[in-house]
């Protein structure tokens, strides 16, 4: 039996032995009483009765050894600034944030909802959350107030942190009228507001309520805040992602599994090494930047670097289509984890750039978030010369669940497959509607995992375990098993492949998002009668919206320019509401959509339409001309 084989028989066939073990990794308080509990499932809980923090595996713990080492390289291509904070510098900014959140009365169990930019501050906010045992919820920068205001009513925060503006490609985007524009919009309203001034865009304080992040620090420079010592069920944080209604579900994750979990993934996966720096391209606002920014690089003694900016733009704001290459150069990046879509779009480039620069520090590149193409991974892995390492996960798991683990012995990738199930997964296919297991060879099915869940894995939804219950799993008749909402198959060798989402989830450049919501935005609009958002394959982003929709009047789109004037406007109430990543790629008017006899919208035949592919089965369609006129608006 390989090495890996039997790592991974080990955590299931004896998952409190294998995960004691692996809990050795991080830093207890107190040791766990128990390492499993998984009497009430689907509910886990590892590690119970065990005291650690996160911020103390992520900075204090590495203070004797390597305090004054890199922890955290911030770099800006959108304001040319560039800093690097050891650990020990780390640990005071921490302390500082921390100071300031517990002056504005945020403690244990509170949520600190946290809208920033790619900046240090951010990552700051977090630690110093974790730090006071405060539970973190990042919201993505680039979403706008309806989403924002949705978020806030959900997770009830004391206080939010936030800043002027991001910006993007040069261009400021401010968020603090998005934020005040959201509290207004929401029905909770957070005590204080605290803002990091970049001097971007101007900003209005509310009085009593909004403080400068530079002034609150400045009076706590000097501060000493111990670390809370939390229960390992303790949560940490939580983060929204979309689903197959218009609501955006809150993923909640513990503090002692995910810690480990995260511990565990940077050795036997990822294979970072402490001193070393590690360079994610992600953002805050997911799940990767939660784990793979934040957390596990530092947790592991690495120095993680944090990127605003485009992937083509350099210090200098000219573009630059080699910038990522000179920062693996200069920093001396051991390892590296982007998107898809990131390397699309380097493709785009000069592939000399990959040559320019010495980038023998190297060890891989990860690549998750989306399909990844074999055209894709070939480019860039003959234009590194290193690993590719396609990794398949969700934000529900917070690491990966189908990849290869190098750390633990070094395995064959397959071009077009994202690997193998990874140690405490239980990955099966099952048949769509008969739920019976397909263990055979290149069966498609859906991808679900047998409890009990690793370490790591989201505990509940944020006050809701009915629907967690509900959403994940009781998909399959008869079985209790957590459904991936993704179709599989699996090769001889035991390999998955990902074919796409059995749900109304679409994936936007490696960003997920529900089709509902963006229906539900769109539907708000006054001349709009009923609308169909479906994705459809796109060459650079994977897959972009298109919206389908019937107006109230026909006159409303009945010429090029009425029309034209309209899609404009829906567009935009798309991006005002949700944010400019959710705003359609287009908006196309028909007169019907295509529904079944009981009025459920056939996306999938939509869908297929649009994507030039046979729409298979259509006996139960009520007007067959509702497609025909999807097919035609499409040429128009
Ligand atoms: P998110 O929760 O935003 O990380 O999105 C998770 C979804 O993205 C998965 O359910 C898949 O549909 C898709 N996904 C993530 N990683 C991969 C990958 N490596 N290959 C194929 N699809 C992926």
């Amino acid at each position: 039996m390989s090495r890996y084989a039997d790592f991974y028989r080990r955590s299931i066939e004896a998952p409190e032995a294998f995960w004691a073990e692996q809990a050795q990794l991080i830093d207890w308080q107190t040791p766990p009483q128990q390492i499993l509990d998984a009497g009430n499932p689907p509910f886990v809980r590892w590690f119970a009765g065990g005291t650690t923090n996160l911020c103390h595996n992520a900075v204090d713990r590495h203070l004797a050894a390597r305090g004054d080492q890199p922890a955290l390289i911030a770099i800006s291509t959108e304001t040319g600034t560039e800093r690097s904070y050891s650990f020990k510098e780390l640990h005071a900014e921490v302390q500082r944030v921390a100071a300031s959140l517990m002056e504005l009365g945020v403690g244990k169990g509170d949520r600190v909802l946290i809208y920033m930019p790619m900046i240090p501050e951010a990552a700051f906010a977090m630690l110093a959350c974790a730090r006071l045992g405060a539970i973190h919820c990042v919201v993505f920068g680039g979403f706008a107030s309806g989403s924002l205001a949705s978020r806030i009513d959900d997770a009830t925060p004391k206080v939010v942190v936030s800043a002027d503006a991001g910006s993007r490609g040069g261009k400021v985007l401010a968020y603090k009228p998005l934020l005040d524009e959201a509290i207004r919009q929401s029905s909770h309203k957070p005590e204080a507001v605290l803002l990091a001034d970049r001097g971007l865009a101007p900003m209005a304080l509310t009085e009593g309520r909004d403080h400068l992040m530079a002034a609150l620090v400045q009076k706590h420079r000097d501060a000493h805040v111990p670390c809370t010592w939390l229960d390992a069920t303790d949560i940490s944080y939580t983060i929204y992602t979309s689903g197959t209604t218009g609501r955006p579900k809150g993923v909640q994750r513990d503090t002692g599994g995910y810690a480990v979990a995260l511990a565990a993934s940077m050795k036997h996966i990822f294979d970072g090494r402490a001193g070393e720096t590690y360079f994610s391209t992600s953002d805050i606002g997911w799940v990767v930047g939660h784990s793979y920014i934040v957390y596990g690089p530092l947790i592991a003694g690495m120095a993680t670097l944090m990127y605003e900016g485009l992937p083509t733009q350099g210090m200098d704001r000219q573009p630059d289509g080699g910038i990522w290459w000179r920062l693996v150069e200069k920093y001396k990046v051991t390892v590296m984890f982007s998107a898809p879509t990131a390397v699309r779009v380097l493709k785009k480039q000069d592939a000399a750039l990959l040559k320019k620069y010495d980038l023998s520090s190297l060890r891989a590149l990860f690549l998750a978030g989306e399909p990844l193409d074999e055209p894709t991974a070939r480019w860039i892995s003959e234009g590194l010369g290193v690993p590719i390492i396609d990794n398949y996960w969700q934000t529900e798991s917070g690491w990966p669940i189908l990849t290869v683990a190098n750390g633990v012995e070094q395995t064959r990738s397959k071009f077009g497959s994202p690997g193998v199930p990874m140690y405490g997964y239980k990955v099966k296919i099952l048949h769509e509607s008969t739920g019976e297991e397909l263990s055979g060879a290149n069966e498609k099915g859906v991808v679900v995992i047998e409890g009990p869940t690793p370490p790591g894995f989201m505990q509940t939804v944020w006050k809701d375990d009915e629907r967690f219950v509900d959403t994940y799993w009781k998909t399959v008749p008869g079985k209790l098993v957590y459904s991936t909402f993704d179709w599989g198959i699996r090769d001889e060798d035991g390999y998955f492949y990902i074919l796409g989402r059995t749900d109304d989830v679409i994936n936007v450049a490696g960003h997920r998002l529900g089709t509902r919501e963006i229906e539900e935005a769109i539907s708000g609009h006054a001349k709009v009668a009923e609308v169909a958002v479906v994705g459809v394959a796109d060459a650079l982003k994977g897959q972009v919206a298109m919206a389908f929709v019937v107006p109230k009047d026909a006159a409303a789109a009945s010429d090029e320019k009425t029309a034209l004037l309209l899609e404009g406007e829906i567009m935009k109430q798309v991006a005002d509401q949700l944010g400019a990543l959710a705003r359609p790629a287009r908006v196309r008017f028909v007169s019907a959509l295509p529904k079944t006899r009981s009025g459920k919208l056939l996306r999938r035949a939509i869908q297929a339409v649009c994507e030039e592919r046979d729409p298979g089965d259509l006996t139960t369609i009520e007007d067959p001309g509702a497609l025909q006129q999807i097919r035609q608006s499409l040429s128009a």
